[in-house]
């Protein structure tokens, strides 16, 4: 499923020019092992074919989960020297091709443009910590027969809250999700995204739950 396009290089070593593969395109939700490479830093890793050696070399990619509401524009480090220029090339470039992602891949937030692999596997390395938390909540939360709703990405990234909402059964609303999130809170007090979930639903106000996926 990930896109590739072929770029010429140059090795930074030897001088040996040689056409290189590179992810265009890379679809977290489905590509789990070019994700994998990115979180391992070997994305865009490259063998020069003449003197072995390896170095890297970052072209422009588009990063799309839609499962997380995710798309990120991410250049080449190097981009951000010339932040404005990119940035307006880059937006020109993408816009277009944005609407026909938010409409058929359900992508909903804002695209980030990022500098760089670092932000972006920055904020994968978050999202899979804040998986692997939601898991543990979710695990309690069957055990106690409450229901689990899904969260905006954005805003459980933005809060630093879980991807679910746990909710008693046949029951809607700020103060009886609160209840479910002290409950489990109560067993389990090592959830530090439970504990913020549990202060942003103290914090709002009224019956409303605006970060809920509509
Ligand atoms: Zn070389």
């Amino acid at each position: 499923m990930a896109t590739k396009g072929v770029f010429r290089v140059e090795c930074p070593h030897c001088g040996e020019s040689f056409d290189a593969d590179f992810w265009t395109v890379v679809r977290g939700d489905r590509d789990r092992d070019v994700k994998e490479l990115i979180l391992s830093g070997e994305f865009d890793i490259l063998m020069c074919p003449k003197c072995e050696t390896m170095f890297s070399h970052e072209e422009p990619f588009l990063y799309i989960d839609p499962t997380r509401d995710l798309l990120a524009i991410v250049m080449p480090e190097a981009y951000q020297e010339k932040e404005a220029e990119w940035l307006e090339r880059m937006k020109k470039d993408y816009e277009p091709l944005r609407a026909s992602l938010s409409a058929g891949q359900g992508v909903t937030g804002d695209p980030m443009y990022l500098f760089g692999l670092a932000p972006l596997t920055a904020l994968l390395e978050t999202d899979r910590d804040r998986e692997e938390e939601t898991e543990v909540m979710e695990f309690m939360a069957r055990e106690d027969g409450l229901r689990l709703l899904p969260v905006k990405p954005a805003d459980a990234r933005s809060l630093d809250i879980l991807f679910t909402l746990p909710m008693p059964a046949g029951l809607t609303g700020r103060t009886a999700a609160l209840k479910a999130a002290n409950g489990l809170l109560a067993r389990n007090d090592a959830l530090p995204r439970l504990k913020n979930l549990a202060g942003a639903l103290a914090a709002a106000k009224g019956e409303g739950l605006p970060f809920l996926k509509p």
